[in-house]
Parts: C-alpha cells; structure tokens; sequence
C-alpha cells in the first residue's frame, strides 16, 4: 500500500485474455469482466486514482456507466477506497465479505486509510454482504464468491468463467495475502484473535485444491502482472494461462506464514 500520487502511478490498460481486462494503477489491481449484458469490476483501488480506473476502462473500449457490480476482495483502503465514488458515478451494486462490512461504513477503523494519511471519507454502505459460497451471476458470467479469512475477517476469493470465443477458462481473484495483518503484533494492537492465522491457512488448503488457469491478484506483485504483460505484447495470447500456479501460490501464501511465525518465535527467544 502507499501511493497518494496517482500522477506517478497509472499503468497501461490492457485484455488479459478473452472477456477479461486489466485497469488498475501501480499500487491497486483492477480487473474487469465484460459479461455481454454489462460489466463487473473487482476491486475499486484508492479514491484519489479512480479517474485513472476510470480512464482506463474507457481506453479498453468499455463503458463504466455499464458496470452493475463491483466486487471487493477485502475492507482495505486500497481496494475499497473508490467504491462509493464508483456507484455514485454508475449505479453499480457493491458487493463485499460480510465480515468486512464494518470496513466499508467505517465502524471498525482497520481499512488503513489513518496510516495512510487518509480521511475516511470513502465510507459507504455495502449493497451485497457476500457469505462462502455466494453467486454473482450476470451475463454470461457466474462468480462464485469463497470465503478467505485471514488478511481481513471477510476477504472474499473470487472464482468465475472467463470466456475467450470457443475457449472457457477458469479464473480466480485471491482475497488477500499480505501478512502485514497476520503479524501477532498487528493482531493483538487491534484486538484480533491470533486465530485468524488458521483461518488463512484453512482458506489456503481450500484454494489449493480449486482448479484455476487464470491467477490473478489483488497487487500487481501477487500473480506477476508486469512479467506477464510483456510476454502478451511480445504475442504470447496465452500469457496470463497457467494451471499449476494458482495452487502453487496458495502452498507459497502458508510457507510465508510460517515463516513469519518462525521468526516471532526465534525473536521472543533471542
Ligand atoms: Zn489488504
């Protein structure tokens, strides 16, 4: 997180693959599906670069007044910050983890917008608390929302079709896998119980085992977007598909947990 220069930080849009597009900014993914009967967007990025979101779907040739819903992945700032503005602007029903709801209306200070020098005037009232298991259906698109706690309470996974003419593929949007949250200091500065440690490695054994071609990720740095853009310029059509990664990434999301508890161990002890 960071980025309050969105001056500094807009990124080139682009098709990942078939009816699934790229329009976020360096510091916040955005992705976008053009269903056939309007567009869902998951993630929103910060407030002060939604004209660069904005913009972006407009040089992909898709209409953001056609957007019906949007799709949070989890209550922080850099993910939810433009969401209210992106209602106002379209009408779109917003759609987030019922647990982080109280991000989103601003009862539980945790979204990180006060570390980040931010007011909390992005603060709305989510339209569709999602539980494990939900369904987004629109189109000829179906989003099956599963639960990930862990980074946040309600970070939602996202898994739904992606479809690039005869070709039908899987993709999944990862809730959240930052451990900034899952420290024990973190965790017991704000009150929240250490469980949510195994609550995102249950949630990890469960993603694992989801078949996914498409990864995508909440920061450009999860799924390697940057890497793989190159390779879709220089012609590789199939850059973003690759079946083993999504599953490795879920083994590479519990190793860094365990890794950070090692050496909260080893700091008490030293
Ligand atoms: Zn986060």
């Amino acid at each position: 997180m960071g980025a309050l220069r969105p001056w500094e930080e807009p990124m080139e849009p682009f098709r990942i693959i078939g009816n699934l597009y790229f329009a976020g900014t360096v510091p916040a993914s955005v992705h976008a599906v053009d269903t056939g009967d309007g567009l869902i967007v998951f993630d929103v990025g910060y407030q002060s670069q939604l004209h660069l979101v904005v913009d972006s779907l407009y040089r992909l040739g898709l209409d953001p007044r056609n957007i019906k819903y949007v799709l949070i992945t989890h209550g922080h700032i850099d993910h939810l910050g433009g969401a209210a503005a992106l209602r106002k602007m379209t009408g779109a029903k917003i759609a987030i983890g019922k647990p982080d709801a109280k991000y989103a209306d601003g009862t539980l200070d945790l979204s990180f917008a006060k570390e980040l020098g931010l007011e909390y005037n992005e603060s709305f009232t989510p339209d569709i608390l999602l539980n494990d298991g939900d369904v987004i259906a629109l189109g000829n698109t179906r989003v099956r929302a599963v639960a990930t706690p862990g980074h946040t309470r309600g970070a939602m996974t996202y898994v739904f079709n992606v479809t690039d003419g005869e070709d039908v593929y899987t993709a999944a949007l990862h809730g959240g896998q930052g451990m900034n949250t899952l420290s024990a200091e973190y965790l017991l500065k704000n009150s929240l119980p250490l469980s949510l440690r195994d609550d995102f490695l249950k949630a990890m054994d469960r993603l694992e085992k989801e078949k996914v071609d498409v990864f995508l990720g909440n920061h450009v740095q999860h799924n390697r977007t940057l890497e793989k853009f190159e390779k879709l310029k220089n012609g590789d059509r199939l850059a973003f598909v690759d079946p083993d990664e999504w599953a490795q990434n879920a083994r590479k999301a519990k190793l860094s947990l365990f890794k950070l508890i090692e050496k909260e161990k080893r700091t008490s002890e030293g």
